[in-house]
C-alpha cells in the first residue's frame, strides 16, 4: 500500500506503538452481492426489485456472532442524488434492506456510499480504498478480513487493502480473469466455508522419531472427518468424537506401531490438543462449559454403558478420570486411554471430568468419546452477539 493511503497520521514518530488491537472485518458490496442486480438498469430503484441473495442473512449473522466479524457495507451508487437516480428511490430500498438485516440480528458497523459516476469517478469510488482507511488505521486483522463482491473493482479494492477477496458470480460481469488474492466463490454457502476456514481452521504438524502426525481441524464444520492412525479402533473413536463435536477433521498419523501404540496415541492427543488450543485463543462469547443442564449432552449412553463428561475451557489442563473398564478395549491398555485424555486435556488447556462404566469395554470407551465430542460441541458454542469473555477474572 502506497504512502498516499496514510491519511492524517504522523508516521515520523516511530516511538508510538502500533495499536495491538485488531478486528476482523467484512467489507461487502451491495448490488449483485447482498441483493440481486437487475439486468436492465443495474439499479435497484423500487421495492419490487429487491431480492436478497440466498442464505445471505444467515451467513452474515454467523459471521457476526460466531466469526466475530464487523460488517461494513461499501457501495458505488452511480449518480445518486441526480435526476436519474433520486435520493428517495435509493433510501426506500436501503432502509428496507437495513430493516430486513436488523430483523435477523445483522447489524452493520459501517456504511459507505460513493455517488460518483464511472465516467467521472470521485477519489472515494471503488476500487479506491480511501473510505476504508480508518478501519486499517484502527487495527485490521489482515489475514482474516475479506472484501466480498461481484465485480473486478471489489477485488481490486481487496488487493489495495492487502486483503483477500471473495468473488461472487454476476452474469452481467463475468469473472473472465483471475486476480491475485481473489477467491472465486459460487454462493453465500461458499462464503461461509471460506470464513470458517479463515477463522476456525488450523493445521498442526508434528514430526518426531516416533511419529509423523498431521491434524487439519475446522471447528463449526459439517462433520466431515477422515482419520487414519494405523489403529483401527482409535480411528473409529476419533471419528465419532469429531463428528459429535461438529468438526471437520483430517488426521493422519504414522507411528512406530511395531513397538506398540503408546507413542501414536500420545502424539495424536498432543496434536489434537494443540490444534484445539490454537483455535481457542479468542474465547469471547464462548459458552465455555461443556454441559447443558437443560439437555443430556453430558450423559451419553451406549447400550448398557454410560459416560458422564463435564468440561471447562478453563485454560488449565486437568483430567479427572473415574472409569471402570472390564478389559482393554481395542487391544489398548486401560492406562493408555487415560493417558490419551490426560494429554488432550493438558495440551488443549481444558478441565475434563470423565466418569463411565459399562459391561462392554468397547461400549464404555465409545460412550466416552461421544460424550467428549458432545461436551466440546456445547462448550464451543458462541453467543458472540455480546462478545463477552465468560470469566469474572477477565482472562481464560
Ligand atoms: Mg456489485
Amino acid at each position: 500500500m502506497g504512502s498516499s493511503f496514510v491519511l492524517g497520521s504522523d508516521v515520523s514518530d516511530l516511538s508510538i506503538p502500533l495499536t495491538p488491537t485488531v478486528h476482523r472485518y467484512l467489507f461487502i458490496d451491495r448490488d449483485g452481492t447482498l441483493i440481486e442486480e437487475p439486468a436492465d438498469t443495474q439499479q435497484v430503484d423500487s421495492c419490487e426489485r429487491l431480492r436478497l441473495l440466498p442464505r445471505v442473512l444467515s451467513v452474515l449473522r454467523w459471521a457476526q456472532e460466531v466469526g466475530g466479524y464487523r460488517l461494513v457495507l461499501i457501495t458505488n451508487q452511480d449518480g445518486l442524488g441526480t435526476e436519474a437516480f433520486p435520493e428517495q428511490k435509493f433510501w426506500i430500498i436501503q432502509r428496507l434492506l437495513m430493516d430486513l438485516c436488523a430483523s435477523e440480528g445483522v447489524i452493520w458497523y459501517g456504511l459507505h456510499i460513493d455517488r460518483s459516476r464511472n465516467d467521472s469517478p470521485s477519489p472515494y469510488r471503488k476500487p479506491s480504498p480511501i473510505f476504508l482507511l480508518p478501519y486499517v488505521e484502527a487495527g485490521l486483522d489482515i489475514e482474516r478480513s475479506f472484501v466480498i463482491g461481484d465485480r473486478r473493482t471489489d477485488m481490486l479494492l481487496a488487493q489495495r487493502l492487502g486483503l483477500r477477496g471473495l468473488w461472487l458470480p454476476n452474469p452481467l460481469h463475468p469473472r473472465d480473469t483471475s486476480l491475485p488474492g481473489a477467491i472465486w466463490v459460487e454462493n453465500w454457502q461458499d462464503v461461509l466455508e471460506a470464513l470458517k476456514r479463515a477463522v476456525f481452521s488450523t493445521h498442526v504438524v508434528r514430526q518426531t522419531n516416533e511419529t509423523n502426525l498431521s491434524v487439519r481441524l475446522t471447528l463449526y464444520g459439517e462433520g466431515r472427518v477422515r482419520v487414519h492412525t494405523g489403529i483401527g479402533f482409535l480411528d473409529h473413536m476419533l471419528t465419532l468424537m469429531a463428528f459429535h463435536a461438529g468438526w471437520d477433521m483430517e488426521l493422519v498419523a504414522e507411528g512406530d506401531l511395531h513397538v506398540d501404540a503408546h507413542h501414536t496415541m500420545e502424539d495424536v492427543a498432543i496434536g489434537l490438543g494443540r490444534a484445539l488450543y490454537r483455535l481457542l485463543q479468542d474465547k469471547r462469547g464462548l459458552h465455555r462449559y461443556g454441559q447443558d443442564v437443560k439437555g443430556s449432552w453430558r450423559l451419553v449412553p451406549m447400550d448398557e454403558a454410560l459416560a458422564l463428561v463435564a468440561m471447562d475451557l478453563s485454560g488449565r489442563g486437568l483430567l479427572v478420570w473415574r472409569v471402570a473398564l472390564s478389559e482393554a478395549p481395542g487391544g489398548l491398555s486401560v492406562s493408555l486411554w487415560k493417558h490419551f485424555f490426560e494429554t488432550l486435556a493438558r495440551e488443549a488447556a481444558l478441565t475434563l471430568h470423565i466418569q463411565a462404566h459399562g459391561e462392554d469395554a468397547h461400549h464404555t470407551i465409545e460412550s466416552i468419546f461421544k460424550g467428549v465430542g458432545r461436551a466440546l460441541r456445547e462448550a464451543l458454542q458462541r453467543e458472540a452477539a455480546e462478545r463477552i469473555l465468560p470469566s469474572t477474572k477477565g482472562t481464560l
